[in-house]
């Protein structure tokens, strides 16, 4: 990408740009894919020294120990710029242009290229954008924008915000960011399918009996339960990262691997989803924990105490095409459960029975955090002068198989994706569009006068009662230990 590009982060006083945009950007820089003529510029209201926008961010930095670390911080910090000013007013973009031209005049930059990375609650973001494009815009591709989630809270609103954003930048010009579509994980999605002969000739209904892909998290809201009371996990979770998920997995394989024509093959399947049935989901919210020691979603004092809004969803898919005609799919997202991990699963058909009598399905596990793996779970025969079948497994785990790798973190990708211009992983504007079409009339039954009242589950639990059942139902065989024993013979990463 271009030496001396000028990355502009808004809302830099905020949690993200702290915990994730200003950690990312180092962590580039660190491995060397931040080139060090880049200058960041923090933007926001409050007014912070450049001092003090550094002792924010620092605890947030991983960062290589003893003289190396500090070199590399010292040097991090000298690119690092700040500038405050209000979000609808134009004076505070008047004087960060400055600040940039400036510097591009200095050092002598012909076409300018700014990145604009907006960390920022989703009411400023029209203004903002508005005032990029009245005072910091640079034609030919020279200016690109990350976006956060929410875009938009449903269909309507999804919509309003693109026709408002249409005039001032192209599609071109945007990147929604999904920070899952940065995991190694979902990045190696597509290898995994379609560079193995082996998985690719069984991705279909005629060899998958289910796929489940789960979101779990192992903790509440914890105090800070007010924006969420106001979404719910179905837009939190599964309306953008469960689906962009959900896309890669079932796609087809696209004419190449250029951004535009994977994008293509992920709307064209989006458009291949049935209508959720949303009678046919599993609700819940949290209460207090078995023992006590946990409080329930509505002890929260952030969380209206009538709140009906649900902390876990299961909810059933179907896609109408040639591969999955009939295939039951089902995600499920919850907070303060048992275990935190992100998982996919497919599971097979039975074999043909006659010479088996009971042999579990295989399956295939794709975890993508935390501790990333892909293992299949076959059958083999039993060592020794046993001829008896047992469970096993062929095991890919990253930090025993990968020890020497630089694994970059989800924004660490992306932010190189977007100085690279990149979209590959980002989400495009009619992606989007079918994205809330498919999940809007579930939320406005969910959130209407019929909606099913959440099924309670204490904190720390697997979820709502009737979870087993209802994976059974949608196909997902859940074996029995003392049918089919099954150990993960658990080994250090080292
Ligand atoms: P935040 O800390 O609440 O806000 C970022 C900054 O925006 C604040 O420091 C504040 O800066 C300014 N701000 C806050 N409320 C404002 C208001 N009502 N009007 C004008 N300015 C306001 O938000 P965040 O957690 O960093 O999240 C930023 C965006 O990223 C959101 O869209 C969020 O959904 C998304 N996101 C966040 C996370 C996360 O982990 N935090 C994860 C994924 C996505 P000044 O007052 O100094 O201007
Ligand atoms: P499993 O524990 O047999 O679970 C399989 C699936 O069935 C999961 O989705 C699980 O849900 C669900 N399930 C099980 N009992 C249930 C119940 N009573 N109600 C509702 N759902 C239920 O998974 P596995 O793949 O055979 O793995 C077993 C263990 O070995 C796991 O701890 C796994 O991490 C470990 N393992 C690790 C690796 C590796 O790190 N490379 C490789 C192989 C196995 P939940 O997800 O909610 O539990």
């Amino acid at each position: 990408y271009a030496k001396d590009t000028s990355v502009v982060v808004f809302g830099a006083s905020g949690d993200l740009a702290k915990k994730k945009t200003f950690p990312a950007l180092f962590g580039l820089f660190r491995e060397g894919h931040l080139d060090p003529s880049t200058r960041i510029y923090g933007y926001a209201r409050s007014k912070l020294t450049k001092e003090e926008l550094k002792e924010r961010i620092l605890p947030n930095l991983k960062r290589p120990s003893g003289a190396e670390g500090d070199a590399k911080v010292h040097k991090f910090f000298a690119m690092l710029h700040y500038v405050h000013g209000p979000y609808d007013t134009p004076e505070g973009y008047v004087k960060l242009r400055e600040v940039i031209e400036q510097h591009e005049k200095e050092v002598g930059v012909k076409e300018p290229h700014r990145l604009f990375y907006f960390a920022l609650p989703p009411g400023v973001f029209l203004n903002v954008a508005t005032e990029i494009r009245n005072n910091l815009y640079v034609p030919n591709g020279g200016t690109r924008l990350i976006v956060e989630k929410p875009f938009g809270h449903d269909l309507k609103s999804a919509r309003e915000l693109q026709e408002n954003l249409a005039p001032l930048f192209s599609e071109e010009e945007i990147y929604r960011i999904d920070h899952y579509l940065g995991k190694e994980l979902v990045k190696n999605l597509l290898v995994l399918r379609f560079g193995n002969t082996v998985l690719n000739a069984a991705w279909n209904k005629e060899n998958i009996q289910s796929i489940v892909i789960s979101f779990k998290e192992p903790f509440g809201t914890e105090g800070r339960g007010g924006y969420f009371d106001s979404i719910g996990i179905i837009r939190d979770i599964m309306q953008n990262h469960l689906l962009q998920v959900l896309t890669l997995v079932t796609m087809e394989r696209p004419v190449s691997f250029d951004p535009e024509s994977i994008r293509d093959e992920k709307v064209k399947v989006l458009k291949a989803f049935a209508p959720v049935d949303h009678k046919d989901m599993l609700v819940g919210q949290y209460t207090r924990s078995a023992d006590g020691s946990k409080p329930g979603y509505k002890d929260d004092e952030t969380v209206d105490p009538k709140s009906k809004q649900l902390t876990f969803a299961a909810a059933p898919f179907r896609i109408n095409n040639e591969r999955w005609d009939g295939v039951p799919i089902i995600m499920r997202a919850g907070k303060a459960l048992n275990e935190g991990k992100v998982e996919i699963r497919l599971q097979y058909k039975d074999v043909a029975s006659g010479v088996f009598q009971d042999i579990p399905q295989n399956e295939l596990v794709i975890r993508i955090q935390p501790n990333p793996a892909v293992y299949m779970k076959f059958n083999a025969k039993t060592p020794g002068l046993s001829n008896v079948s047992q469970v096993t497994d062929l095991d890919l785990t990253y930090s025993s198989r990968y020890k020497d790798f630089w694994i970059p973190e989800a924004y660490e990708v992306l932010i190189k994706d977007a100085l690279e211009g990149d979209h590959s992983n980002f989400v495009r504007d009619d992606e989007l569009d079918v994205s809330w079409k498919l999940f809007t009339p579930l939320l406005e039954y969910l959130e209407g006068p019929e909606a099913p009242p959440p099924v309670e589950y204490p904190y720390g639990s697997r979820g709502p009662r009737g979870l087993r059942e209802y994976l059974e139902k949608h196909g997902y065989h859940i074996s029995e230990q003392h049918n089919h024993p099954y150990t993960w013979p658990v080994t250090s990463p080292d």
